[in-house]
Parts: C-alpha cells; structure tokens; sequence
C-alpha cells in the first residue's frame, strides 16, 4: 500500500510540474479570478515543450521526471486533458 501511495504522489508531483511549465510557456491559464481553475489558451503544446526542455538542465525537473520524454508526456496529458475555459466562470455565467 506506502508504494502504490508513493507513486501515485509522485504522478501528481509530475503533473503539477507539467502544469507549471504549460503555464509559464501560455499554454495553460490560470484563471484571473479562479486561482485553482487552469484551462487551455489555444497555444501550440510544442511551447511548453521547449520551456520544459531548456529548464530540465537547470533545474531539478530532472529529479522530478525519469527523463526528458517523461517529462513531455506529462505536458501532453496535462494539456489535452485541460479544461476549455474556467468551470467557476462557466458556472457563474449560467447561474446569471
Ligand atoms: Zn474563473
């Protein structure tokens, strides 16, 4: 059970990261007026492959992912898996 645990924060760890870099490449967006809703800008995942890359030699991404492709698959996977745009703000358009 503590190993399936550990794996699974390390998949989450991983994603959270890949998060990160789709964000700070604006491919993902962080809503500005939901801080916990990330959703998709329409820019090209490539982007954030690139600033995955040029930051997996510098800092510790290396530490975080098994390597470079583990760390684009995780882009991948946390950008198709992104929402189309804030759900608090789709919400709260349809409560209107
Ligand atoms: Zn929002």
């Amino acid at each position: 059970m503590g190993q399936v645990k550990r794996e699974l924060e390390r998949v989450e760890a991983r994603r959270g990261k890949a998060t990160e870099i789709a964000i700070e490449a604006h491919v993902l967006r962080v809503c500005q007026f939901h801080e916990d809703a990330v959703y998709e800008t329409g820019g090209d995942v490539v982007e954030a492959y690139k600033v995955g890359n040029a930051r997996y030699d510098k800092d510790s991404l290396g530490k975080i992912f098994l390597s470079r492709r583990d760390m684009t698959d995780h882009i991948k996977y946390v950008v198709e898996n992104a929402a189309m745009e804030c759900w608090a703000c789709a919400k709260n358009r349809e409560d209107d």
